[in-house]
């Protein structure tokens, strides 16, 4: 069953020293412990790997008498970080799932198949087949230089194969997120699911909606902000799953590829990004769907509309925490963004220095461009606040009126979609 594999390719150099570090000192201790996971994968296919994880035989009071300042973390299993310098390590035990054939540990599923609690300590084999894909499931020994196989992976990682270990419908069912990280693995790491994963995807679909809200955000940051969310957001759709995350209506996709697209482009040039830009995209389409309604209530009363806006996107957010649990902070991000949307449409003097000074402005500029490459607002818009933002933006801010006129407004007609009305979003010249 297991293969000792000495030809696997890896570079060393590669390899943090820090972990290697940890893992000796391990070893001096008695213990068994090896390199795991992602970052063994990623070392077989030639990426840089994020992070270093360890697995060993050494329980986390073990691991904490050998390392005395240890940090024990952890909500589903317990896991102990080692701090090398900047780097942290992360060091656990091998486990074992628990399954049904398991009397003395009956509740460790759910009634529908679903792994409740997965803390039970194993062998490092039991360690490996209670891992989601056979590439993650590569144990690498930095002393001896030595890939441990134990499930067929190296066969799928020179495949560029993912794979899910046994029965993948069984597999989905224990731990439904294993659906979305097939997918994020796929599109970041360039891999083929393999038929018969890809086959399960379809009839275990579902039970992704019991999946906690919370584990669902974390999920949705790793797929969507590590640089491959583009091709992660093409997957969703290929598979038909984008609405077990956002209430897309048809032909809502055109703005959170877009957001997407500039994301990957982002942080690829280092830039810093935020998970409120993408859900402020993500859920657009929904808010400005409903906002008709929400305007025509507000009868062209501009105090009105602003009211209703902001009541709209406090309900599209509410609606969404049911299914994605958005920190504060973001969704509060999100809310700024769109209310600055229809003032960037307002050009008086008054009202962009008002806006030039909001510490949202960026973003909502940022976000403007987005919309206008989705056809939604004019060109001429962007280019304007661009070059507002330059060095002679002030001779054009000081051509400015100090504030429309107030009476052509209210004889308006009403517009009849939300995102033609200048009230409350760019979209063309005002109605005559
Ligand atoms: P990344 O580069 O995104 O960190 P990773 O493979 O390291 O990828 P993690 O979520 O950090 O992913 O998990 C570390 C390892 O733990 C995985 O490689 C896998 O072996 C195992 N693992 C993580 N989540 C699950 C899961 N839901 N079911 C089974 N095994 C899992
Ligand atoms: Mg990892």
């Amino acid at each position: 069953m297991l293969n000792r594999i000495a030809d696997h390719g890896i570079d060393r150099s590669r390899v943090s020293k820090n972990a290697v570090a940890v893992i000796d000192k391990l070893r001096s201790g008695g213990f068994d412990a090896y390199l795991v996971g992602g970052c063994v994968r990623d070392l077989l296919l030639g990426v840089v790997p994020k992070d270093f994880d360890v697995a060993t035989d050494a329980t986390p009071e073990d691991v904490r008498r050998v390392f005395p300042r240890v940090r024990l973390v952890g909500r589903r299993f317990r896991i102990v970080h080692v701090r090398m310098g900047r780097e942290v390590l992360e060091v656990s035990t091998f486990r074992r799932t628990v399954d049904d054939e398991d009397d003395a540990q009956p509740q460790h599923l759910s009634e529908e198949g679903m792994i409740l609690r997965d803390n039970v300590y194993g062998s490092i084999d039991e360690d490996a087949f209670r891992r989601d894909f056979t590439v993650n499931a590569l144990y690498y020994d930095p002393v001896e230089d030595v890939v441990l196989d134990y499930c067929n992976g190296m066969a799928d990682i020179d495949e560029r194969t993912l794979r899910l270990i046994g029965d993948p419908e069984r597999r989905f069912r224990e731990d439904p997120v294993r659906i979305l990280r097939a997918l994020r693995f796929a599109a970041k790491l360039d891999l083929r699911l393999h038929p018969d994963t890809h086959d399960a995807i379809a009839p275990m679909c579902e039970m992704l909606n019991a999946i906690p809200a919370a584990r669902l955000f974390d999920e949705f940051t790793k797929m969507f902000m590590t640089g491959h969310g583009e091709q992660a957001f093409e997957l969703l759709c290929q598979h038909e799953l984008v609405d077990i995350l956002f209430p897309l209506p048809p032909d809502g996709d055109v703005l959170p590829r877009l957001a997407l697209a500039s994301t990957d482009r982002r942080i690829k040039e280092d830039k810093p990004v935020t998970p409120g830009f993408l859900l402020a995209a993500f859920l657009w389409p929904e808010y400005v769907e409903r906002a008709d309604l929400a305007l025509a209530e507000a009868n062209g009363s501009r105090q009105r509309a602003a009211a209703a806006q902001e009541e709209l996107a406090r309900s599209v957010l509410a609606a969404q925490q049911s299914t994605l649990a958005i920190p504060r902070r973001h969704s509060w991000f999100v809310r700024d963004v769109w209310r600055l949307q229809p003032m960037l449409d307002r050009r008086t003097s008054r009202n962009v220095n008002k806006l030039l000074a909001q510490p949202r402005f960026r973003a909502a500029y940022d976000f403007l461009l987005l919309r206008i490459e989705a056809g939604e607002a004019e060109e001429e818009l962007g280019q304007w606040w661009t070059e507002v933002q330059t060095q002679d933006g002030q001779e054009l801010t000081d051509r400015l009126p100090r504030e429309q006129p107030r009476r052509r407004r209210r004889r308006r007609r009403k517009p009849s979609r939300a995102i033609d009305n200048p009230e409350f979003a760019n979209g063309g010249p005002p109605p005559q």
